[in-house]
């Protein structure tokens, strides 16, 4: 395969890994997706974030929901907040323990399929210019082995 093809075929894989990326991340401004340790803290999937929440020494989940992955409707809002990382501590009542939460935005995840995809978009365009690969000045009217005017590099390095 030629390298125009290859960086196509990257090109359209980076697409493609980016899309379905976006398309999760954006689900779960719609739903949320818990995975929940009895009695030891449960992860969530909200509001295009990932939190981790740690129960206090002590805490009792409900019965029932042992290991327990679900999936809800969402009951909170969507925030500009979710898109940095946060910490919290939080108690129910002023009595209760604490409860530690850290909260991690999803969206960072797209940057490096999208960087990628970038990247090979670039290399699509300056391969299929026909140019010198390497500059991309173009090599009308030179013979297949002859380097490249402009760089002075060979056409196959
Ligand atoms: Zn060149």
């Amino acid at each position: 395969m030629d390298a125009l093809k290859r960086a196509k075929r990257k090109f359209w894989i980076a697409v493609a890994v980016t899309v379905a990326l976006l398309a999760a991340i954006v689900a779960t401004c719609f739903s949320y997706m818990s995975f929940e340790a009895p009695s030891t803290g449960i992860l969530v999937a909200d509001n295009g974030a990932m939190k981790a929440i740690r129960y206090p020494a002590g805490f009792r989940s409900l019965p029932g929901t042992p290991w327990s992955v679900r999936v809800h409707r969402l009951q909170v809002p969507w925030h500009w907040a979710t898109l940095v990382p946060a910490y919290r501590e939080d108690r129910f009542l002023p009595t209760d323990p604490l409860i530690c939460s850290l909260s991690l935005p999803l969206w960072p995840l797209l940057l490096p399929p999208a960087f990628i995809a970038y990247r090979a978009h670039r290399a699509t365009r300056r391969l299929s210019r026909a140019g010198c690969k390497h500059c991309g000045y173009s090599r009308a009217g030179l013979s297949a082995e002859s380097p490249c005017p402009e760089c002075g590099r060979a056409p196959t390095t």
